[in-house]
C-alpha cells in the first residue's frame, strides 16, 4: 500500500572520527524511534564497517536501516551511497578500501574510529584514515555503485564544503546521480530549488547527524509502495507517482 514514510538517510556512527562516541546502535535507534523515523541510513566516511549492527538493531525495533557510506571522491565531493543489502555494501567496501590512500588515522587530531556490535560493545579501532579523499572520480563512483544495485545521492548540496555545488558549482551534465540532499539548516535559494526541479530531482533533507541530539524529527517523507531502494529511487526523481516531500 502506498504511503508516506519518514526518512533520515545520512547518519554517522562512532566509526566516523568526527562523530560522537555515543552514536551507538541502541542510542541511534532509540532516538530514531523517539523522533518518529520509519527509516534511516548509516553513512560513515568511506566505510560500511558499522552498518550491520545498526541494521540488526533497527530490525528488532521496527526501524528500517539502509546500509550505506558517505564516500569522498577524488574531487573531494561527498556522495551518500546506499545499498539494499549488507552483501552489496561489503562488496562496495572492498572497492573503496582499494581506492583509499593507505594512511594511518591520527586519532588525537581526527578522532577515534570505533567498530561496534549490535550490543554497543566496542570491538576494535579502525587504524586506517577514513577522513580523506578516495581515488574514485564522481563518474566512476556512481557507475560502480549502480553495478551493485546501489544508489548515489549528492550530500549536503547547499553547503560549501565537500559538495557538488560548493566545488563544481553545478551537477555535471550526464552524471547519473539518483538523488540530491540539502541541509536542514541553511537558507533555501529559490533559483537553486528551481534548478533542481528542472533537473528532475525531489530533494531530501537529511540531518548528517554526528551527535544523538542532531537526529531531528523527520524532515523528509517519501511516498512509496514499500520501503526499498527501488521505490526510493523513483521518488527521488519524482517518477511513477512517487515523490519526496520535505518540511522546507
Ligand atoms: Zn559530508
Ligand atoms: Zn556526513
Amino acid at each position: 500500500m502506498r504511503k508516506e514514510w519518514s526518512l533520515d538517510l545520512h547518519i554517522h556512527t562512532l566509526l566516523s572520527p568526527c562523530a560522537d562516541n555515543e552514536m551507538l546502535p541502541s542510542t541511534v535507534i532509540s532516538r530514531a524511534r523517539e523522533v518518529g523515523l520509519d527509516a534511516l541510513a548509516i553513512t560513515d566516511h568511506n566505510s560500511v564497517e558499522n552498518a550491520a549492527p545498526f541494521v540488526e538493531k533497527g530490525e528488532k525495533a521496527g526501524v528500517k536501516v539502509f546500509p550505506g557510506m558517505e564516500l569522498q571522491t577524488k574531487e573531494d565531493v561527498h556522495l551518500v551511497c546506499l545499498f539494499e543489502k549488507m552483501e552489496q555494501a561489503y562488496e562496495w567496501q572492498k572497492r573503496v578500501y582499494q581506492k583509499l590512500p593507505p594512511l594511518q588515522n591520527k586519532k588525537e587530531i581526527f578522532g577515534e574510529q570505533w567498530v561496534v556490535d549490535s550490543h554497543d560493545h566496542k570491538l576494535r579501532e579502525l587504524d586506517r584514515l577514513l577522513l580523506v579523499g578516495t581515488d574514485f572520480t564522481l563518474e566512476e563512483a556512481v557507475e560502480s555503485v549502480h553495478l551493485l544495485q546501489g544508489i548515489c545521492i549528492a550530500a549536503h548540496l547547499d553547503r560549501q564544503a565537500f559538495s557538488l555545488w560548493g566545488h563544481l558549482g553545478n551537477i555535471p551534465v550526464g552524471l547519473p546521480l539518483d538523488g540530491v540532499e540539502l541541509t536542514p539548516h541553511l537558507p533555501r535559494n529559490s533559483k537553486q530549488l528551481a534548478q533542481l526541479k528542472k533537473e528532475g530531482f525531489d530533494y531530501l533533507v537529511s540531518s548528517d547527524a554526528h551527535y544523538p541530539n542532531s537526529i531531528y524529527p523527520p524532515q523528509s517523507f517519501a511516498y512509496l509502495e514499500e520501503l526499498s531502494l527501488t521505490e526510493l529511487k523513483l521518488a527521488l526523481q519524482h517518477q511513477e507517482g512517487r515523490y519526496i516531500r520535505t518540511l522546507r
